[in-house]
């Protein structure tokens, strides 16, 4: 027995500075191209990136006394200074906490309060943000301006205010990564839940590693250093699902796109970049599709992959990739708290007698697991529902890249002592393993006893030619409890009646689940990470009354 403790492999912690040394030693000149803040394109390689770490880490340490454990804010968008902060900061041992600029002022002062924040990193376009609150942030020492000499604000009203580029002069490129735990906290992220505060997300460096090579398999996102891929998902939306650090990982090359995520500028990226993978919200596509709608002569001949995640895909998005752009949609599913991949819908072996049109309905899924989450979903009782595509229930998931809590012990009820996380989602999950979110449980509308699916009804909505943006709500209903109104945004300069959208409705859904009303509005509101706020929508309507709703 004794004897298999001798000759085992070696305990190498999984840091996530390895990621970076790999990437340097051998993807070296592989290159971060990044839309700069102060204008020009940036570009560097990684082995200059990594130099570029160490100089920071060492001068955190020397010029700044950030020790390992300190939790370091950053608000800033996708470039090549935020990812050497990312990794200067994880490798000597202390905490990036990415902050969200699009939440509200008073959620940004909790959770900068909540964290602890001892320093922050801050992009040029964010420095009105903390000079305004500056005064409630009593943990924060000092704020580091994200530029060079050239471009600090001579004016700023920063209290020790600090410019990048003078603290990374003061580093030392010979720095040594130190070692540690893998188990010890790297990354903090707060998730903008629509209840109550916001919770604290910590992850580990072994969580990120694990991660990091869990997305790059090929059933996953499949990357390799033949890859340029754009981020459009910004790093302080659950860690740019994870592509700053599996990008590196597989050597492919990180196109950045900094603060501009219009459709104009992705496209630029896009073209000038040869890009052939990219990931954001449904959202930020509904701005490029809409560009290229604009400029008939542009098309996406590099483009090979997007992966679109946050919130549910529409159809009508996914056939426009596929059909007019010959783009692969692979459509992902997950969570600030699973780091965050949980499925993605790749197409698995096995399924090769599958017809198109059966395929393209799973495509359409939110996918399958990769190695290392196990995933559930659950009746009330915490019964396990059958894999056959129909029975719906609470999705559960634990795995080695998923929270054991919330930072500081908030929010406890969503894990069960046996590990297992309830997700807050309800779904299916079909005999070929993809699953397919329903809803938010809290959004599932419950007509009559029985569940509708907004996001479903959302879904066709949005694929009628004259729609933009399609969001159901249930609202209260004396005979049946509750029923949907679809909310829609039309195109500009169009005309369209709520019966003409029930009429494209008729056929795709279950009678039963008809909206019993359409409402037009100029605009949805939405979340810090870009979901459609079904929150603030049910306040707007809490007035409304259905027309059927004397009906009694
Ligand atoms: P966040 O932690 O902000 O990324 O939010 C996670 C939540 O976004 C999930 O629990 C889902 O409710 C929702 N979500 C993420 N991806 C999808 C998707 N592909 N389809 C539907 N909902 C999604």
């Amino acid at each position: 027995m004794s004897n298999l403790k001798h000759g085992l492999m070696q305990d190498w912690p999984l840091l996530v500075h390895t990621v970076l040394d790999h990437a340097s030693n051998w993807q070296g000149d592989r290159e971060v191209v990044s839309r700069s803040i102060e204008g020009p394109i940036h570009r560097c390689t990684y082995s200059q990136l990594s130099v570029r770490s160490k100089k920071l880490a060492s001068a955190a340490m020397s010029e700044l006394g950030i020790k390992q454990g300190d939790v370091i804010a950053t608000m800033a968008w996708n470039g090549y200074r935020h990812m050497e902060i990312w990794y200067g900061i994880m490798g000597l041992g202390a905490v990036v906490h990415t902050l969200n600029p699009r939440l509200f002022a008073e959620q940004l002062v909790y959770i900068a309060n909540h964290a602890e924040d001892q320093w922050v990193f801050v992009d040029l376009t964010f420095v009105p943000i903390f000079e305004a609150l500056q005064d409630k942030l009593p943990t924060v020492k000092g704020y580091i301006i994200m530029t060079d000499k050239a471009h600090m604000p001579a004016d700023t009203k920063l209290k020790n205010a600090i410019c990048y580029e003078d603290l990374l002069e003061a580093g030392n490129e010979t720095f040594q990564w130190p070692t540690f735990d893998e188990r010890t906290a790297c990354g903090m992220c707060y998730t903008s839940g629509t209840t109550g505060n916001p919770k604290g997300v910590v992850y580990t460096h072994r969580s990120n590693v694990l991660h990091a090579m869990a997305s790059c398999m090929g059933d996953a996102m499949s990357f390799s250093s033949r890859d340029n891929i754009l981020p459009v998902v910004p790093m302080f939306h659950a860690n740019a699902w994870s592509l700053a650090f599996s990008g590196p990982m597989s050597g492919a090359n990180m196109i950045m796109p900094g603060a501009q995520m219009d459709g104009a500028s992705i496209y630029e990226l896009l073209d000038a970049e040869k890009v052939s993978l990219t990931a954001a919200v449904p959202t930020v596509w509904l701005m490029l599709l809409q560009f290229l709608e604009e400029n008939p002569d542009k098309m996406l001949p590099h483009l090979e992959r997007v992966i679109i995640g946050g919130a549910a895909c529409p159809e009508s998005m996914m056939k426009i990739f596929e059909e007019k752009y010959g783009v692969n949609v692979l459509h992902a599913w997950g969570m600030t708290e699973m780091s965050p991949l949980g499925t993605i819908g790749s197409r698995r072996g096995g399924m090769e007698d599958m017809s198109a049109a059966d395929w393209w309905q799973t495509q359409l899924k939110q996918g399958r697991p990769p190695y290392s989450i196990e995933m559930k979903i659950t009746d009330e009782n915490d019964k396990i529902l059958p894999h056959d595509g129909k029975a719906f229930g609470r999705l559960k998931v634990r795995g080695p890249a998923i929270s054991s809590a919330y930072f500081k012990g908030d929010g406890s009820e969503n894990f069960a002592d046996d590990g297992w996380f309830d997700t807050g989602d309800v779904s299916t999950i079909d005999d070929n393993g993809y699953m397919q979110i329903t809803d938010r449980a809290k959004d599932v509308i419950k007509s009559g006893g029985e569940w509708i699916s907004s996001i479903e009804i959302e879904n066709i909505a949005v694929g009628h030619p004259l729609v933009v943006e399609a969001a159901v709500i249930g609202l209260p209903h004396p005979k049946w409890d509750e029923r949907p109104l679809l909310v829609i945004v039309k195109k500009p300069d169009c005309e369209v009646d709520g019966q003409e959208l029930l009429d494209f409705l008729q056929g795709k859904i279950a009678k039963w689940w008809m909206p019993d009303a359409v409402a037009f509005v100029d605009e949805l509101p939405h979340t810090a990470t870009g979901k459609i706020s079904k929150l603030t929508l049910r306040k707007t309507f809490k007035d409304y009354v259905l027309p059927t709703g004397d009906a009694g």
